[in-house]
């Protein structure tokens, strides 16, 4: 019986690279898959993972129809397997419900990654429809450290360094590099409490090194 897989995790916890393992886990067992991403940190239609690896994917925009696409390849005599279906936060919700038709009514797998949980804590459209349709949900194990050393559970978007908490949803940036100055849209992973209290790495570091009060006065 084929599934709907949602794999989810923070920014920084290795979808990407699980994505691309599945792929190659799926295709050395001699089974067919087709990649997709949209929005990918290395430009268009390649799956990328910050470890480096990197493959061709097919690029999902607002209008791509899924069940269109497979149906058509499968009528022209192609074969598909599995889907691993990349940055899926950023799916619409029909493209949800198309992943999950193509499940159940074509018999092929479905894996989707994405993050849960937009720089607002609120769930993306995509991430919100795999919630409520997947059959089962995975959360990543390889877990993202904040600052503090607790696990991130929170996307934080930085501009100019600073934290905000409002602007438009999609924004392509990326988990900024230690010693590198802060990049124009940069995203970082916190926990709860410091995303609460907007306290990045570079606020934290900023605070503690600001002169103290001397204790006798
Ligand atoms: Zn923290």
């Amino acid at each position: 019986m084929a599934e709907l897989h949602f794999f989810t995790g923070t920014m920084d916890s290795g979808k990407s690279t699980l994505a691309l393992q599945t792929n190659h886990n799926h295709s050395a067992r001699g089974r067919v898959g087709r990649l997709f991403t949209t929005h990918d940190r290395a430009g268009q239609a390649t799956v990328s993972s910050r470890l480096g690896l990197t493959h061709e994917a097919l690029e999902v925009d607002q209008e791509f129809d899924f069940w269109r696409y497979v149906v058509d390849s499968l009528t022209r005599g192609g074969r598909i397997d599995y889907l691993i279906c990349d940055e899926a936060q950023f799916y619409t919700r029909d493209q949800i419900d198309q992943l999950a038709k193509i499940v159940d009514e074509l018999q092929i797998d479905v894996f989707a990654f994405g993050i849960l949980t937009d720089f607002r804590t609120q769930l993306f459209e995509g991430s919100a429809r795999l919630v409520e349709l997947a059959d089962r949900m995975n959360v990543l194990q390889v877990e993202a450290l904040c600052w503090c050393g607790k696990r991130a559970t929170h996307n934080a978007r930085t501009e100019n360094g600073a934290m905000v908490v409002e602007g438009e949803v999609i924004v392509v940036g990326d988990v900024d590099a230690v010693d590198q100055p802060p990049a124009d849209v940069a995203y970082e992973v916190l926990c709860r409490q410091h995303h609460r209290r907007r306290l990045t790495a570079a606020r934290a570091k900023a605070v503690s090194l600001a002169p103290e009060p001397l204790p006798f006065g």
